[in-house]
Parts: C-alpha cells; sequence; structure tokens
C-alpha cells in the first residue's frame, strides 16, 4: 500500500489539472443561487425563538462524507487512481486511511447509511419507509449533550433516503433527538414550481419551456426509479434570494446539458455550513448510482464528481474559521458494486454477496488525524459512529462497531 500512495500521488497530481473542465459558470450560478433558496426556505425550521445553546462537550466537529456504491477497480486501485485524482494525490497524503473499511450488513442505500450512522446493522426498509432501529449520532450526541437541532445536518441526493435516516424508533430517543434532513434536489423542484406558479419568471421568455428542461434535466438521473415530486407548498420564497433564483434558473435554462444532483448538495451543504456551522454534518453523494442505469460512463464521471466535492468541501473547512482545526472529515462509500461478470450485471448493481461488494475504503482528514498512515487492518462500517461519538465528547455508546484507536479524540 506504501507504494499505492506514492502512485497515487503521482497520477492524482497529473490529473488533478484536468478535473475541474466539467465545471461551468451558468450551472455554478444556478446551483449556488439555488442552494441559497433552499437555504432561505429551511429557515423557518430553525426555531427562532429558541437561543443557542452554548458549544458542549468537545467542540469537535465532524462531516461524514459518504458515496453510494463504487468498486475498488474504479477508485483506490492502479487503475481506478485517475478517477480520484483529489483523494488520492491531494488528500492521502495527509490522511488517515483504511483500505479496507467492510460494510458486512444489507447493501442497499437505506440501511447502509443507517448502519453508519447508528454503529449498529440495520436490517431495515431498503427505501427507507423505516426508521433505523437503534439510535443515531445525532440523536446520541444531541441527548447526552443537550444540542440543538441545527447543529445535526443531513443534506443528501440519494433517493433511497427519506427524512427517517435522521433519527431512530428507540422510544429513548427519537425525532424530538434527530438531526435537520434536506434533500436539496426536491427542495429546489418545489421552489421552482413555487416561483413559476407565483409568475415571479418575468425575465424568462418561454416559461413553458423553462418549466419543460428543468423538469427533464432533474429527472435525468432518477437512478432508482423513484422520482422526485413537485409538492405543494406555500409561497415560503425568501424575498432576499428571489431575483438571484430567477436570474440563475434563467441562465441555466440557457446553458442547457444535463446538471447533478451531488453538485447541488454540495452547494446546499457548503450553505448550511456557513450559515449554521453545525457540529455534525452527513452529505450523502449519489451521481456514481447513475450505474443502475448500466451507463458505465455516467458511473465514472459520478465518481469524478465526488472526488472533486468532497476535495471541496474539505477546502471550505480549511477556510471556514467556524471549521478550521477543529473538524474531523471522514469519506466513504455505501458499499462497492458487484463483481464484473456476476449474475447481477457487474457494476450496474451492489447485491452480490462478494468481496467487490463489501470491501471498500475509508479516508479521515483533520483533527482526529494525529499522523497520516494507512492501516492495513479491516475495519468495518458500524466501527465510524462510535468513534465519531467518542470525538464529540459523547459517553461510550452500546454499538456493535468498536471504536477505532487510531482517531485522536
Ligand atoms: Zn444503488
Amino acid at each position: 500500500m506504501e507504494n499505492g500512495v506514492r502512485i497515487a500521488t503521482r497520477i492524482g497530481s497529473a490529473l488533478a489539472a484536468h478535473s475541474e473542465s466539467l465545471e461551468d459558470g451558468s450551472k455554478r450560478r444556478f446551483l449556488q443561487a439555488a442552494g441559497l433558496l433552499v437555504a432561505g426556505l429551511m429557515l423557518p425550521q430553525t426555531r427562532a425563538d429558541e437561543a443557542p445553546l452554548a458549544a458542549q462537550g468537545s467542540g469537535h466537529k465532524v462531516i461524514v462524507v459518504i458515496v453510494g456504491g463504487v468498486r475498488r477497480a474504479e477508485t483506490f486501485s492502479r487503475e481506478g487512481l485517475e478517477n480520484i485524482p483529489h483523494l488520492s494525490a491531494e488528500l492521502l497524503p495527509k490522511a488517515l486511511f483504511y483500505p479496507h473499511a467492510r460494510n458486512e450488513g444489507v447493501t442497499a442505500h437505506f440501511n447502509a447509511i443507517s448502519s453508519i450512522l447508528t454503529g449498529n446493522w440495520q436490517r431495515v426498509d431498503d427505501w427507507g419507509k423505516l426508521a433505523p432501529t437503534t439510535p443515531t449520532l445525532f440523536e446520541q450526541f444531541r441527548k447526552g449533550q443537550r444540542v440543538d437541532r441545527s447543529d445535526t445536518w443531513v443534506v443528501a441526493s440519494n433517493k433511497a433516503l427519506t427524512s427517517l435516516i435522521g433519527a431512530s424508533s428507540d422510544s429513548n430517543y427519537g425525532p424530538a433527538y434527530g438531526a435537520n434532513v434536506v434533500f436539496p434536489k426536491q427542495l429546489m423542484l418545489m421552489a421552482v414550481a413555487d416561483a413559476l406558479r407565483g409568475g415571479r419568471t418575468a425575465n424568462m421568455a418561454d416559461r413553458s419551456k423553462v418549466e419543460a428542461e428543468l423538469q427533464s434535466a432533474m429527472e435525468g438521473s432518477n437512478y432508482e426509479g423513484l422520482g422526485w415530486n413537485v409538492f405543494d407548498a406555500a409561497d415560503r420564497l425568501d424575498p432576499r434570494v428571489q431575483s438571484s433564483i430567477q436570474t440563475a434558473v434563467a441562465n441555466f435554462v440557457h446553458a442547457g446539458g444535463p446538471t447533478s444532483g451531488d453538485e447541488l448538495t454540495f452547494y446546499m451543504a457548503r450553505e448550511v455550513m456557513r450559515k449554521f456551522s453545525p457540529r455534525v454534518l452527513v452529505v450523502a453523494f449519489s451521481d456514481v448510482e447513475a450505474a443502475h442505469f448500466g451507463s458505465y460512463a455516467l458511473h465514472l464521471s459520478g465518481i469524478k464528481t465526488a472526488d472533486r466535492l468532497a476535495y471541496q468541501l474539505w477546502q471550505e473547512v480549511e477556510e471556514n474559521p467556524g471549521y478550521r482545526t477543529k473538524t474531523t472529515m471522514v469519506v466513504l462509500p455505501e458499499f462497492g458494486r458487484d463483481p464484473d461478470g456476476s449474475s447481477t450485471n457487474g457494476f450496474f448493481n451492489h447485491r452480490a454477496n462478494e468481496e467487490s461488494t463489501r470491501d471498500t475504503w475509508m479516508m479521515a482528514l483533520g483533527a482526529a488525524v494525529e499522523k497520516p498512515q494507512i492501516i492495513e487492518r479491516p475495519i468495518r462500517h458500524v466501527d465510524l459512529c462510535p468513534t465519531l461519538a467518542g470525538l464529540l465528547g459523547c459517553r461510550p455508546m452500546d454499538a456493535q462497531g468498536a471504536v477505532l484507536t487510531e482517531f485522536r479524540g
């Protein structure tokens, strides 16, 4: 693996220069405005009548970036490094890296993420119709240290998640101690539908065209067979962002081409960091799940997007005074994907009980990293939650996972 790091550093540097080529100015402006818009929509959720509690516990902040299903073959392998130039070249040299982080539970999205967030292997409904059965990191942190909801967030592109990812069904905890859970793409569709309905689109030449194009751009990433619903909502557009969203939508539509749900999730997550500075932030990217459509090219492009956005989140950590020096950021996939030649169509799916599907990796950066190192010992996804709970100053938790001793508290 030492060798692997050197290769990673060399190959990654060569590729990093090209990795920003997908950036598009008008799309970026649109997504930024959408992020602001969604943040505006969420403001009523924060309790204005409730004074923020003083910082509790250790003061440590944690960010968990979860990246859908990616195989070792397309990431931390000799052939895969070209897809992850930022993780392999820029972040690995300062990371605590576990090349073998195992999903030994259900390799479906909701169960995988709720296992990561609870420290216990969850076997609930694959589509998020049932909450995890044991308390999440959010609940343990909030209840144990009397922390406000605005200090714990999940921002996700993954449509296999529901708001039930934010709290468990444990009667001692539950939604009263849960996280804010946001699906930016869904909120954006709602906001844009509101704007169109309210006639606040005077600067768009052809209203029906805007709507149709926006819908098709958003539905283009309907990976899991669940449609995004544009549901009714009262007019809650924040006047501060109305004009910027109108301009941004117009620019976006005229720029054409597909956009990425993960890009929007990134802008939203960064906006949450800047506005609310939460102690615990979980960001779930899922562009890689384009694999379910059978497009290897889109899957690879999703990996490259996640690589770049994870890096940009880390840059925000380093530049944001609310996060710099006191934050640990962890990046890990939910699982791998099935091996080529399998009966489930290889990279399309993640159902096979195979190493390719279960054996993945985990990278930690920041405050908990005493020195960069590679830990060859296999760890399990359920080990992360008790480890992060320790960093946050929570009492030792009752979990199947064990604290990773390499993390510095
Ligand atoms: Zn999937």
